[in-house]
């Protein structure tokens, strides 16, 4: 193992019950030949940490021991193991989350999101980045430009979320999206959509102040869901993408679809839903769900360092490690977009 001067102990912030974070000494990962020790700079909030916060489990990944959260994360590596070439040391990173197999059916496929032996960060038992080091394999510390700031290094996960689910909804130049949602993921699906070339980009969401929001991070056009009638307005469009977890708004957007368009669900919320089969089976949609990513780094990194993406500006609070419990509340606040962890 190469490195600089690492200590043994850091101090993470450990969900020991519902509602439930402890600040606590807990001795720093052990790095395999094939990792790299990664001192983490900043890591964002997601939903799914404040799910497990708040519900201690989501569906059937449930929390039945100590667990840290946290896997948007970036930093910098400070060791590596045996395999890894030294030079890496010092290196300004952004971390994806994972540790897939490499021997499944899935993972031979090149679909490593889909690996039943996945090991992701923050969900049960794998510990997350709420703490001041992590480990995580070589090819997934994915080496960062000067100018993406570290804060804006942890959102490309959320990012990555975004890049799948335009490639799931074949969102290409001259495209017309509906997203339903304009919180985080929603505004990130909006600006990568720009990206991609959509020519129209139509945001839904209840809330005044997010519909507002939608329109500075690329939505041509917004609509309140609960004045617009969203099936019949005649949206007409290629692609529709939840972001809201809303059963209402899943119906309301597979409608809204085109012949041969496409819907991709990414939303949580709803275990079982309705959902309009005839238009389905007559105009032939496809409707699919996004599981996490793969191979979505390269492509982030370029969209943020280009400035088609900005991250840097979604970032609406910071905590330190002793108050990772009130940025997983900050959601409460509908003015919060997105809350970060800074466990120096
Ligand atoms: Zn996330
Ligand atoms: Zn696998």
């Amino acid at each position: 193992m190469t490195q600089t001067t690492v200590p043994d102990r850091m101090r993470a912030s450990v969900l020991t019950g519902i509602r439930e974070l402890t600040v606590r000494d807990v001795p720093i990962p052990t790095i395999a030949d094939d990792e790299v020790l990664v001192e983490v700079a900043a890591v964002g909030v997601c939903g799914s940490d404040t799910h497990y916060f708040r519900h201690g489990r989501i569906g059937d990944f449930v929390v039945d021991g100590p667990l840290i959260l946290g896997h948007e994360l970036s930093g910098r590596i400070v060791a590596v193991g045996a395999e890894v070439s030294p030079t890496r040391v010092g290196e300004r990173v952004a971390v994806e989350p994972q540790k897939n197999c490499r021997r499944c059916r899935e993972c031979r496929a090149g679909r490593y999101n889909l690996c039943p032996n996945m090991e992701f960060f923050a969900t049960p038992p794998i510990d997350g980045a709420f703490a001041q080091y992590c480990a995580i394999r070589t090819e997934f510390a994915h080496p960062l430009p000067d100018v993406i700031s570290d804060e804006a290094a942890a959102l490309l996960e959320p990012l990555s979320v975004a890049i799948a689910t335009m490639r799931k909804a074949r969102v290409a130049p001259g495209s017309s999206i509906l997203i339903a949602g304009a919180g985080p993921i929603g505004i990130i699906c909006a600006q990568s959509a720009r990206a991609f070339g959509a020519a129209e980009i139509v945001v839904t969401d209840l809330v005044a102040e997010r519909r507002e929001r939608a329109l500075q991070y690329g939505a041509t056009r917004v609509l309140d869901p609960a004045v617009t009638d969203i099936a019949r307005a005649g949206l007409d469009v290629n692609a529709f993408v939840d972001a809201s977890g809303s059963a209402r708004a899943v119906f309301d957007g597979i409608k809204a679809l085109r012949p041969a368009g496409t819907a991709v669900l990414v939303g949580l919320g709803n275990v079982e839903m309705t959902l309009p089969i005839e238009h389905i089976q007559n105009l032939e949609i496809t409707v699919t769900g996004v599981f996490r990513y793969v191979d979505t780094w390269p492509a982030a990194i370029h969209l943020v360092a280009s400035g088609q993406v900005d991250l840097e500006s979604l970032v609406t609070g910071r905590f330190d490690l002793e108050h990772a419990a009130q940025a997983l509340e900050a959601d409460q606040d509908p003015a919060s977009l997105k809350a970060v962890v800074l466990p120096g």
